[in-house]
Parts: C-alpha cells; structure tokens; sequence
C-alpha cells in the first residue's frame, strides 16, 4: 500500500449520498441504511439490528466521512479489523487498526497521524481502547462518532460473551456528546435488551432490518452416509470457496482428508491445532479461491469473506441461532449461496448427552435444552423452512420462500391420475413421437404453426388441458417418464412413447391411481425466477480473465482479492463489458479512488478479452 495515493478523503459536512457514490462507488443506500446514516450524521445514538451480509459497515463507514472528526470503532476480532481497514484504503479512505498484534512502530505511526488529524476511521479492540491512555488522548480531538461492532459480545445470555466489552459502559460517560452507534447481527430480542442497557442506549433508536437473507438456498437432508453425500453435494461447488462444520475435532481431521484426497483444496481448523497451522489455514481460505474450510465451531465468527458459496453442517449445531449465524457466513456478497445439512436420529441424544455432562448449572442446562427443542423443531416442521427460522426470530414470513429443500422439492403427493390419462391420451393420438413440447402445446389448444400443418387441431385430445400451465405439463411429462409410465422413442430427438403397454392401459381405464408429488405453488417459482433474472448475464471466460488480473493485483499489494474487487463488481463487469472510464464508473463497488488506481487496467484486461474473442 502506496501512502502517497490515499488521498485526502476530508468529507466534512458532505451529503451522505455523494459519499456513497464517490468512495463506495455504490448507487444508493440499502434497506435502512439511509435512515441510519442520517440519523448518525444529525448527532443520533442507536443500536443496528442487520443480518450478516446485510450492510452494517457503511452504517458507520458514511457518517464517519460525513462527520467532522475521528471516528473509532470497536471490533473485537483482528482479523475482521485488518479486513476493513484494507478494503477502506482501497477505496482511499485514511482508516487504521490499533489492535495487539501491532508492531511498535506501526503503533508510533500511528499516534503522529492521530496527533495531526490524518485518520478518518480508527478501529481499535476494546482491550486497547480502555487499556492504556487512548481515552485521554482522543479526548483532545474532535471525534465523528463511536461504532461498536458485534455488540452482543457485551450479552452474557448471547453466544460470544466478552468480559472487555462491558467497559464499553464508560463511553457513554466520559463522551456523552458523541453518537454511539452498536451493530449486531444478533437478533434475538433479550440480547437486544441487554445491549441497550449496557450501553446506555435507551435514548437512542433501534433500527431492526429483516433477517431475512433470500439468496440463501437451505437444504436439509436425512443423514444416510455423511461422506458420499458431503462428496455428492461438493461436486456442484468445485473451485468455490466454502466451509463445512462438524462436531468434534476428529471429525475434521478425518473429513478434511476426504476432501483433500477426492481433489478438493480443503483445509482443517479446529482450537486443537497450534496457532500457526490455524493461521496458515485462515490465510488460504481468505487468499485463494477455492478453499473449503472443514472446522468446528471455533471457526467462523470475524470470517467476513463476501464469496462463500457453501456452509455444509454434517452434525446439528447447538441452536437455531447457532444455525443462522453459522450459515449466515454464505453469500454475504447477496449471490446465491447454499447451506446444507444433513441430520438424523443420532444427533440429538448426543447433543443432549453434552448438555447434561457440561458444567452448566440447572437453569442453564434447561436453557439449553429448550434451545436445542427450537432446533430439532426446525428440522422437522413441514411446510417451508425459511418461515420456520424466520418466525423463530420473531418475523412472519407471509409466503413460502421458493428457495429451500421444502420449496423446491415438496414431498406432498397429489392425485394426479386425470391429469396422467390426459398426457398418455396426448402421447397416443399424436402417434407416440413427439416431444414434451409439442405435447404441451396440443392438450393447452395452442395454435401453433406445427399443430396447424399436422393437423393436430383437430384431434380429440387437442385443448383438454388448460386446467394446467406449461411448466405443469412439463413436469408432469418428466414425473412420467422418470416412472416409467413414458419412455423416450430410441433416437428420437426427445419424443416420447408409451412405457409398458398393459400397465399404460390400465391406468387409462382408471383401475389404478396415481399419485405424484405436488409441484411448489407458481408464486414462489417467480420469485426464484425474478431473484435470478435480476443477475446480469456474466461472460465466464472475461470472468476467468477478470479475476486472474484481481488474483496479482492483490499478490502484489498483499491484501486478499476481495478488498480489490468483490465477485459481484467483476460480475457486473463481465456483463456490461464497459469500454470507457466514465462507463466504468457507473459499475457498483467502483468509486473515484478504484477508478482512478484501477481503470485503464480493467479497460486493458476487457479489451484484450475482447480482441480474442
Ligand atoms: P455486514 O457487516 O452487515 O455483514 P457488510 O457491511 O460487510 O455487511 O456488507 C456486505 C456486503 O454488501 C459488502 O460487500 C458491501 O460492500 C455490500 N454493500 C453494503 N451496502 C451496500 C449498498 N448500499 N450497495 C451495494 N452494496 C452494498
Ligand atoms: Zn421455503
């Protein structure tokens, strides 16, 4: 990183919209982000309830460029402060990290910048903040604003209790005139109380974003052979990043073997391993692309890597909290990602058996129990599974989500012997050679070119199934042939025939049912549908080429590849094929300092591409 190309970013008193534009290079503001931004801009305190991946960031991220002064957020992690700290002077943002991990000299750096007003955004641990004479010094210079990010790590009924975090208290004392704005992506309504209350937060508002997360595809499985199927599901996700969580330590040990020896880049992490070999895996998943991390628990939270596309869970987690934070580390970047689990009658003594052989006292154990109650609930409630998580975290979800294994695979079996005959009927009279296609369009009375010159209008079966749509006969038409009832003619260029004529003909004359399973209501098909065709259509070779060209940029500086552009820029990018630099501009996550450090190369990378195609 080049000191002298961080540019000046004195923002003060600017329009939070121009700000989002020019840094950011972000069209406009999300969800409630706006609202936020304002609020904090006009001197507002407040507590931020928002999914991961939601956009919590630039909560505080544009007011502290809005805002005179420094801004000083609290992250507990390392990892997660270096992260934004990056991806903030990527964006020529003059932001720091003070965290323990920091070499003294970097430290002294850093107080001459502090001392002379050259630092926007501060992110610090608590242990720093409070620690030593940080206070005092910040005390003598204007400040922005306080952000205190994951605050339910100050909840003792949370799940990431930390001691340091209840100092945070003294903010509100000793800087009563500047806004303190809490994060979190917790949504649980008693650690929201206790976040409130520890961090004299009851003037401020609470803004609570829905914790919905559509892009996330939830997939449960009966678990049968946990390897097969953990080796079954990975095939469609090769060269993605992913993570895959299972109970114990052996557990990963073992698994991340299997993976590594059927060709995956798979690495294990679990507290048992020494703090090098955590590190080195931490650095490869975060690096290079591609890596799938097999872990316990101990792994995932301050992981804020946008392009996970998988979190596979081969044992129940402990919670349905538990369950939505760890499978909320998917598609942070909001492009489709999957989470999946297989379960099964095992899991839950076991998990009850920890509950009872832990220290916890009574009350606590109960607490647990009761969790893990919600959980194995969830597993087997009917009906969608995003309305079931969803209500657990106090929202109503009024339609079924379109998107999860209950959706898109419905078990429901419906009588469907009329709607059978009608299609065999279809397949006969046109003389068992056709297409589902054609098929489809003979029993809806379609008045087609090709009906008209084989004269199919005519025959008897010709519109005897408008009661269904197009897509219903087709599947219809693949729920018979995959049962046998239809067969495709040899070399037949996808006609259909008649399967077994005895057994065809006896469900004609109605001697026996059938019954297949209901297909999802249309409603939610559209959604699926719209969330998909909102994507742009991405060239995957300029896709190829555009990352190769991220892939040195950050070798070169050193940072991982998502701080230099995220997927989804990249995406755009392959779609929109910009040829000028105003045009690339306009591309979502190129703001004026990516433009300007960035520009002419992608120019060069999309014309190149261009000129072999
Ligand atoms: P969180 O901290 O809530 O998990 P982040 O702040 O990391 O989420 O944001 C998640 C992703 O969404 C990031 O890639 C971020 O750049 C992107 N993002 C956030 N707000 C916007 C916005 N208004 N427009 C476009 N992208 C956004
Ligand atoms: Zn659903």
């Amino acid at each position: 990183m080049t000191r002298a190309r961080v540019v000046q970013s004195n923002f003060g008193g600017s329009d939070p919209l121009r700000v989002l534009r020019e840094v950011f290079g972000y069209d406009r503001f999300r969800g409630p982000q706006e609202e936020i931004v304002r609020h904090v801009i006009a001197g507002g305190s407040g507590l931020v309830l928002m999914p991961t991946g939601g956009g919590k960031s630039l909560c505080y991220q544009v007011p502290a460029l809005c805002r005179e002064g420094l801004a000083v957020v609290v992250s507990p992690l390392i990892a997660l402060m270096d992260d934004q700290v990056l991806a903030l002077r990527q964006a020529g943002v003059r932001a720091a990290a003070l965290h323990s991990a920091l070499a003294s000299e970097a430290v002294s750096d850093l107080w001459r910048q502090l001392q002379r007003g050259e630092l926007d955004l501060l992110y610090v641990s608590p242990e720093r903040l409070l620690g030593g004479d940080l206070l005092e010094r910040l005390q003598e210079r204007p400040l922005a604003l306080f952000a205190i990010d994951e605050a339910h790590c100050v909840s003792q009924w949370g799940h990431d209790f930390r001691p340091e975090y209840l100092q945070l208290q003294a903010l509100a004392q000793r800087f009563p005139q500047v806004p303190r704005l809490a994060l979190t992506a917790t949504a649980d309504p008693r650690t929201r109380g206790e976040i409130i209350q520890r961090l004299a937060l009851e003037q401020g508002r609470v803004f609570l974003a829905s914790f919905d997360r559509p892009n996330i595809r939830y997939l449960l499985r009966p678990k049968q052979e946990a390897r097969e199927q953990l080796l079954a599901f990975l095939e469609e996700f090769r060269g993605e990043a992913g993570i895959v969580y299972a109970r114990s330590r052996s557990r990963v040990d073992n698994f991340a073997a299997l993976l590594q020896a059927a060709g995956h880049g798979a690495v294990g992490y679990h507290a048992g391993m020494d703090a090098s070999q955590r590190s080195s895996a931490l650095s490869r998943f975060r690096n290079d692309s591609g890596v799938v991390v097999v872990a316990t628990i101990a792994f995932g939270m301050g992981i804020d890597k946008p392009d996970v596309r998988f979190v596979a869970h081969l044992d129940l987690p402990k919670s349905l909290e538990a369950y939505y934070q760890e499978t909320g580390r998917a598609g942070r970047d909001g492009l489709p990602a999957t989470a999946w689990m297989v379960h099964g009658p095992g899991d839950e003594p076991q998990l009850r058996r920890f509950i009872e052989d832990s220290e916890a006292d009574a009350a606590q154990k109960r607490i647990e129990h009761g969790k893990l109650d919600a959980l194995v609930g969830f597993t087997e409630a009917p009906g969608c599974r995003r309305q079931v998580l969803l209500a657990h975290l106090g929202e109503a979800l009024a339609e079924p989500c379109g998107n999860c294994d209950r959706c898109l695979e419905p078990q429901v079996l419906e009588d469907r012997t009329v709607a059978a005959q009608k299609a065999l009927s279809a397949v006969w009279r046109t003389g068992q050679r056709f297409g589902a296609a054609h098929l489809t369009d003979v029993l809806l009375g379609a008045d087609t070119a090709r009906v008209r010159s084989l004269g199919h209008q005519s025959l008897s079966v010709y519109g005897i199934g408008k009661e269904l749509n197009r897509e219903q006969w087709r599947t219809l038409l693949r729920q018979l042939t995959s049962q046998g009832w239809l067969e495709p003619v040899p070399e037949g260029r996808g006609g259909l025939r008649w399967g077994e004529e005895a057994r065809v003909r006896s469900l004609l004359r109605g001697d026996l049912n059938l019954e297949l399973p209901a297909a999802p209501p249309r409603q939610e098909r559209r959604r699926a549908a719209a969330a998909a065709a909102a994507e742009p259509e991405a060239d995957a070779s300029l896709m190829t080429a555009l990352k190769d060209w991220r892939r040195a940029q950050a070798r070169e500086q050193g940072v991982p590849p998502y701080v230099v552009f995220h997927d989804r820029t990249l995406a755009e990018l392959a779609a929109r094929r910009p040829a000028r630099l105003a045009d690339l501009g306009q591309v979502s996550g190129i703001g004026a300092t990516k433009l300007d450090r960035y520009g002419e190369a992608v120019l060069a990378v999309i014309e190149g591409w261009q000129a072999q195609t």
